[in-house]
């Protein structure tokens, strides 16, 4: 074949257009055959012209080197001695022909069964998404929620066959209830879906009244759904037949209650984790002292040891979420907030300025990381910009 995979003339060699030398074996051509055909299928190349009239060559140097006959005029007669075919004599007929490819594509992807035989079967019922919101609480501890889904369900009055009470689906009078028919298109006869009845070889010849001959009919079905604690956002759960009812008895489709959940106004969850944030006074971090926090099963007293700094961790063991995968319960964990007293009385300032003139006198002793801090500033800016370090 040629280099860079070109589309190759329709008079190119058939030979070349399969890649093989002139004593290929018949099981060489037939390897290079699926080989090529599957690189250049239709069904993995949409879209793609080029591919499609490659593949259209590969059909036909296929379709001819296959055949000892053919092939044998093509040796000594070239194109002139296998064209025309169409018209009789050597040339290849579409009956074999679309025999062949049926049996190659059957096994390269898995398209028997149904494509050649009896058509389309009733098809499963649609899968179904419903989108649940809960409450972190409902998440974490579990709950039953009642759900209204609209949806197919099979029809009461026909049990989903669309006839009328008291009759049956005939034979479809189209395709005899085969549920495909042959079309001939050029010299090719090619099987398709039968348009009348979709392939299921049944025709309704006195609709149900309910249904008008559909076998389903709308519904808003009221489903009671059990969500298990320590689901998170993202989780679902199925409902195994619940979704849209098949086609004409075929099997329902299932139902997927996708879960998200809703913000809380203290937690945030990461896994089996639930954070949260506290905010003590600077007295308290100082001194230290004990704080009540919430929990999702009520509060709990922590401990603030005197020196706490802001942003400090604290971790609760087994205050967390029990994952609904299983594993150990998770921590709660607060991040403790030092908040800055405000509205400050003429007295309280007084005292401050007090406690900060004593706090000053020990230097870097009672605040570390400041001084820290400014040290590094100032290094900084020295670094920075020689001899103006000062300047403000
Ligand atoms: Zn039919
Ligand atoms: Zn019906």
């Amino acid at each position: 074949m040629k280099a860079g995979g070109d589309v190759v003339s329709m008079a190119e060699d058939y030979y070349v257009i399969l890649g093989i030398s002139k004593n290929a074996s018949e099981a060489e051509i037939k390897r290079a055959f699926r080989k090529m055909a599957m690189k250049y299928h239709p069904d993995r190349n949409a879209d793609n012209p080029e591919a499609e009239e490659k593949f259209k060559q590969v059909k036909e140097a296929y379709d001819v080197l296959s055949d000892p006959q053919k092939r044998a005029a093509y040796d000594q007669f070239g194109h002139a001695g296998v064209q025309g075919g169409a018209a009789g004599g050597a040339g290849f007929s579409a009956e074999s022909f679309s025999d062949i490819f049926g049996e190659v594509f059957e096994d390269l992807f898995g398209m028997g069964g149904n494509r050649r035989g009896r058509g389309r079967r009733p098809q499963r019922g649609a899968d179904l998404r419903y989108n649940l919101e809960i409450t972190l609480e409902e998440a974490v501890a579990g709950t039953e929620v009642q759900i209204q889904v609209p949806t197919l369900v099979t029809c009461d009055e026909c049990n989903g066959s669309g006839a009328r009470n008291g009759t049956k689906p005939s034979s479809c009078s189209l395709c005899h209830g085969q549920g495909v028919v042959r079309m001939q298109q050029g010299f090719f006869s090619v099987q398709q879906t039968c348009p009348q009845c979709q392939g299921s070889g049944l025709e309704i010849r006195n609709p149900c009244r309910k249904c008008h001959g559909q076998g389903r009919i709308q519904q808003t079905k009221t489903l009671s759904v059990k969500i298990p604690p320590g689901v998170d956002t993202g989780d679902r759960i199925r409902l195994a037949g619940e979704g849209e009812a098949g086609d004409k008895g075929a099997p329902a489709g299932d139902l997927y209650v996708q879960i998200r959940v809703k913000e809380h106004p203290i937690f945030t969850r990461d896994g089996s984790n639930l954070f949260c944030e506290v905010p003590i006074s600077f007295t308290t971090a100082a001194l230290g002292g004990e704080l009540e926090v919430p929990t999702l099963d009520g509060k709990v007293v922590l401990k603030i040891p005197p020196e706490t700094q802001t942003g400090a961790l604290f971790r609760l063991r087994g205050k967390g979420v029990k994952p609904v995968r299983g594993g150990p319960q998770g921590d709660l964990i607060c991040r403790v907030k030092l908040e800055t007293p405000v509205r400050l009385t003429k007295e309280q300032i007084e005292l401050l300025k007090q406690l900060d003139a004593s706090l000053q006198g020990g230097g870097s002793h009672h605040s570390p990381q400041e001084h820290g801090w400014l040290d590094g500033v100032k290094q900084f800016f020295e670094k920075l910009k020689p001899g103006k370090a000062n300047s403000t």
